[in-house]
């Protein structure tokens, strides 16, 4: 990619207008519906489009169009969580900006929904509209490292497995999810905590440029000298106000962590727990700890008669040097008798993928999650009552360290909140695709009941659970930075086009 193209170019989206595409467009499946196709309203109610209108569309686009019916509409329709079963009338991959450009247009120009697509990991399903358009971005994932600045420009299809391939080489990294499939936009313009918020903050944080394709059809380039406004609300406050084209990110060197998996029994919980939530009070910034409660997956690390059994799994990264390092995280390997441990130096990017294998697609997945000012007695009551009675072995309950760089950034340095919040915690039920999701969501929720009378209140909004109410939403952002939030979406998207998402409704 052109990262110049991408730093200079003019922000006006009239001269794309005149881009011509190559117009590939897959086999139509449109007679179901003669003469045209219904499409969901944005605004609500339904709206049909002609079939010349579409065909139109598809040949202006330099990727492809995907119908109901096409070889890989089903595909391009799945996403990360099985649940979401939704069918688009009409699935647009962008090539290329100008493509993202033109399907936005189009969709807004003629009042149909659209969500976007960017990894397909918001367990929401977000990504996928159900009998609007779906914008799959799968296909832009190019990027491009400076050395010079210490700065990556990438398409927003790229998941972290990718940033982390481009990165890494050049010793640099950012902040990133814990697993490695999931999408850099959904991620970054939600927040994105893991495994090294703490020394280099969010990732939200890290996010220093983008290119918007706003509703009204124009691309606005919004950086530390254009359009502030519009960089603070893309750091926390999701998809609401345009489409990302391209985001440019500031990177760190870091090329390997001191990191490992640290398994306790869930019966030393109130032991490991007590001594923890002390010890990481005072942790320096390199130390990262996310604290994982499930039933034991079939590690070699443990004895086979462990798997299967409740345990406390301690996910430690250190970024600091190696001494330093095994000073700091020793007391971890003592607080109980550990059943099993894996510290050791590796690669950022090893270390980024180490928990892929237990979660990939295919499964049916509910979260929701929340904020706790203490790992206290009281959060661990619930804790050992509700993961020793979990619906599901696939369930997991994951509390993350965060303070540090983290809790730095202010109220005017990003929309993403709550900064002051100790831990953030999320439930994360699993199940096979052939059982009933309801015991599952049973768990799931009231497990979710018994935290937040004891939570510190708040929500970070990537962990908003499906089954919340759209007003969820507002406990994601302290009051003044919601107001200033809903500010930005009055003035560039008034008529809420962009509301498949964590949605911030318009004055
Ligand atoms: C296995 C797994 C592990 C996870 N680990 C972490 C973690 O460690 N830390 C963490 O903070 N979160 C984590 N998450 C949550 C994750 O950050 C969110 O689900 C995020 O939304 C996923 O991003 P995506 O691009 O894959 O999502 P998608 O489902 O593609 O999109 C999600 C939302 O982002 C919007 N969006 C996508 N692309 C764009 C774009 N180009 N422009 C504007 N809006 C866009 C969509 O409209 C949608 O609202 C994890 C999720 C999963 C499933």
């Amino acid at each position: 990619m052109n990262r110049r193209g991408f730093l200079h170019r003019s922000a006006s989206l009239a001269a794309i207008g005149g881009v011509a595409g190559l117009g590939r467009s897959c086999g139509y499946a449109l007679a179901d519906e003669k003469g045209g196709v219904t499409f969901a309203g944005y605004a609500g109610g339904d709206v049909r489009l002609s079939r010349k209108d579409i065909a139109s569309f598809a040949r202006g686009l330099e990727g492809a169009v995907l119908h109901p019916g096409d070889n890989g509409y089903d595909h391009a329709r799945s996403i990360w969580n099985a649940s979401i079963d939704r069918r688009p009338k009409l699935i647009a991959r962008p090539a290329s900006p100008e493509d993202m450009w033109r399907t936005v247009k189009f969709a807004s120009e003629n009042g149909v929904s659209l969500s976007i697509r960017g990894g397909g990991h918001n367990h929401n399903g977000y990504a996928v509209s159900d009998s609007g358009m779906m914008m799959d971005l799968s296909q832009m994932r190019a990027g491009d490292v400076s050395l010079h600045d210490k700065s990556a420009v990438v398409e927003p299809g790229m998941t972290f497995a990718q940033f982390d391939g481009l990165t890494h080489k050049a010793g640099l990294a950012a902040t990133g999810a814990i697993v490695s499939m999931v999408g850099l936009p959904g991620y970054t313009l939600g927040g994105g905590i893991g495994w090294l918020h703490r020394k280099f903050g969010a990732g939200c944080d890290n996010l220093i440029g983008a290119d918007i394709v706003t509703a009204s059809g124009d691309l606005v380039r919004a950086n530390a000298r254009e359009n502030e406004d519009l960089l603070w609300a893309l750091r926390g406050g999701g998809g609401n106000f345009g489409a990302a084209a391209r985001l440019h990110y500031r990177l760190h060197e870091l090329d390997s962590v001191y990191a490992g998996l640290i398994f306790y029994s869930l019966e030393d919980l109130d032991r490991v727990g007590r001594f923890l939530d002390g010890y990481l009070d005072g942790a320096p910034d390199d130390l990262n700890v996310w604290m994982l409660h499930r039933m034991a997956p079939p590690s070699p690390l443990l004895e086979k008669s462990v798997h299967g059994k409740p345990v406390l799994i301690l996910a430690v990264t250190w970024t600091g040097g190696q001494s330093e390092g095994e000073r700091i995280t020793a007391p971890l390997l003592k607080a109980a008798v550990p059943l099993g441990a894996s510290l050791k130096r590796r690669s950022y990017p090893e270390w980024q993928s180490a928990l892929d294998a237990a979660w990939g697609d295919g499964f049916c997945n509910e979260w929701v999650g929340g904020y706790l000012n203490a790992y206290d007695a009281d959060v661990r009551n619930v804790i050992s009552t509700f993961v020793n009675a979990a619906s599901s072995p696939f369930s997991d309950f994951k509390v993350a360290l965060l303070g540090g760089e983290f809790s730095r950034a202010g109220a005017a340095d990003a929309a993403f909140g709550h900064r002051d919040a100790k831990y953030a915690y999320v439930i994360q039920t699993r199940w096979l695709k052939t059982e009933e999701a309801r015991r599952h969501l049973a768990w799931t929720y009231e497990f979710h009941r018994a935290l937040r009378a004891i939570d510190a209140g708040g929500v970070y909004v990537n962990f908003i659970g499906k089954e919340e109410p759209p007003s969820r939403v507002a406990d994601a952002y302290e009051p003044e930075r919601l107001k200033r939030l809903r500010a930005i979406k009055s003035s560039i998207d008034p008529d809420n086009f962009f509301n498949q998402n964590a949605n911030i409704k318009p004055t």
